[in-house]
């Protein structure tokens, strides 16, 4: 069977390299799936989790926000931050959404409604990435 290179990379640098048989990637436009043989495209990804099947097994990528770029027989992930399942800080990601919750509960003006919202959606993607939960 025909298997798909993909690499995950952040400014801190690399975090993900392997080959897999399919890749399901959360774009502005929707969920898309990846298979060896796409046609060459490249779409902004928003905050979610990117799923790579290889074989029986899954393992799950936390990402913010980037770009995936789509080849035949590659695909190149840049991301803003990625975190694989077992490297993310639950209790990090826990009190993050705490504050985020708290500043969007918040009347004052001074703060960032967008940005809040923001950071709570990277805070519970990570709590689901680490848990499993989709
Ligand atoms: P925090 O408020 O906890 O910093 P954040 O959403 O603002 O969360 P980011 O700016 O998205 O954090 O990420 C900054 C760096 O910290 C990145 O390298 C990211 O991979 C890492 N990071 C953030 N949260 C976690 C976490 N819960 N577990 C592991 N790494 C994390």
């Amino acid at each position: 069977m025909k298997t798909l290179t993909v690499n995950i990379v952040t400014p801190d640098g690399p975090v993900y390299d392997s080959e897999v048989d399919m890749i399901i990637a959360k774009t502005a436009s929707g969920e898309i799936g990846i298979l060896p043989g796409h046609i060459p495209m490249v779409a902004p990804l928003v905050v979610g989790a990117i799923k790579l099947k290889k074989e029986a097994k899954t393992e799950y990528v936390a990402v913010s926000s980037g770009f995936v770029e789509v080849r035949p027989e590659k695909v190149s992930i840049l991301a803003t931050s990625a975190e694989v399942a077992s490297s993310i800080d639950l209790a990090r990601a826990k009190e993050a959404m705490k504050r985020a919750e708290e500043r969007i509960q918040s009347k004052q003006d001074s703060v960032d409604h967008s940005r809040a919202e923001l950071a709570l959606k990277r805070a519970m993607n990570r709590i689901n990435v680490h848990e499993g939960n989709f």
